[in-house]
């Protein structure tokens, strides 16, 4: 899932300057699991933004913001809701805000910084895992990712810093080659100390992403 925390209300109210109507749009899928752009998420913000002085239209949480037609066909039913705000205040993921933003003609906010691609160890508690880097090598690590566990992101094996498993810029961590090694060792595989994975292919990770499943 996409990891996400608010902005700081201050911030929030400063994008808002111009703004008195506002409309909020929360997001039923990512945020609202962050606790950053749900239902409760936007009943405290429109408190917020009332107390601040702003007319709060209305607001609707979007089954998945990231949806683009979704968001056009939701915004539509709101009807005068959103018609008459000044500014959209859009508590979801970037790609949610880009969604709203492309929907609308309204000036749209974000209201969350979006953090990560996270797996959620225990309700409130999320963790990076993958750094979305378009060439997966959890095949050849015994399914840890380098890419993302090690600062470094080293792909051959631990860097000279590494102090007895433990990592020498995580400190409270092990070093993401001690735990490949680890898991393999215990599995009764080889354990690739020394590897000769090939760099990475940034080509493989080049920005905008975009993928069209064949019919
Ligand atoms: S190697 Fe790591 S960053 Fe790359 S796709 Fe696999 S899990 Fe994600
Ligand atoms: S100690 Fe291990 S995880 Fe930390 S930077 Fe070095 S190789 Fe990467």
């Amino acid at each position: 899932m996409i990891v996400s925390k608010q902005k700081p209300f201050l911030d929030i109210l400063t994008a808002l300057e111009t703004a008195s109507r506002v409309f909020l749009i929360g997001c039923a899928k990512c945020a609202t699991v962050c606790k950053s752009g749900g239902e409760e998420q936007l009943w405290q913000m429109q408190e917020e933004l009332t107390a601040a002085g702003k007319d709060v239209t209305g607001s609707v949480v979007i089954d998945e913001a990231c949806h683009m037609l979704r968001v056009q066909r939701d915004l539509r039913a709101k009807g005068e809701m959103v018609t008459s705000a000044d500014a959209l205040l859009v508590l979801a993921c970037g790609a949610g805000v880009q969604s709203v933003s492309a929907g609308s003609d309204k000036s749209t906010v974000a209201g969350l910084d979006t953090l990560f691609l996270g797996n959620i160890r225990r309700f409130g508690q999320f963790e990076q895992r993958c750094s979305l880097c378009g060439e997966c090598r959890l095949n050849e690590t015994a399914g840890i990712c380098p890419v993302t566990l090690c600062p470094k992101g080293l792909l051959n094996g631990p860097c000279g810093g590494m102090d007895e498993g433990r990592c020498e810029v995580n400190t409270d961590a092990e070093c993401a080659w001690y735990q490949i090694y680890s898991r393999l060792r215990d599995r009764g595989e080889a354990a690739p100390l020394v590897t000769t994975n090939p760099p990475r292919d940034f080509a493989k990770h080049l920005k905008p992403g975009s993928l069209k499943l064949e019919k």
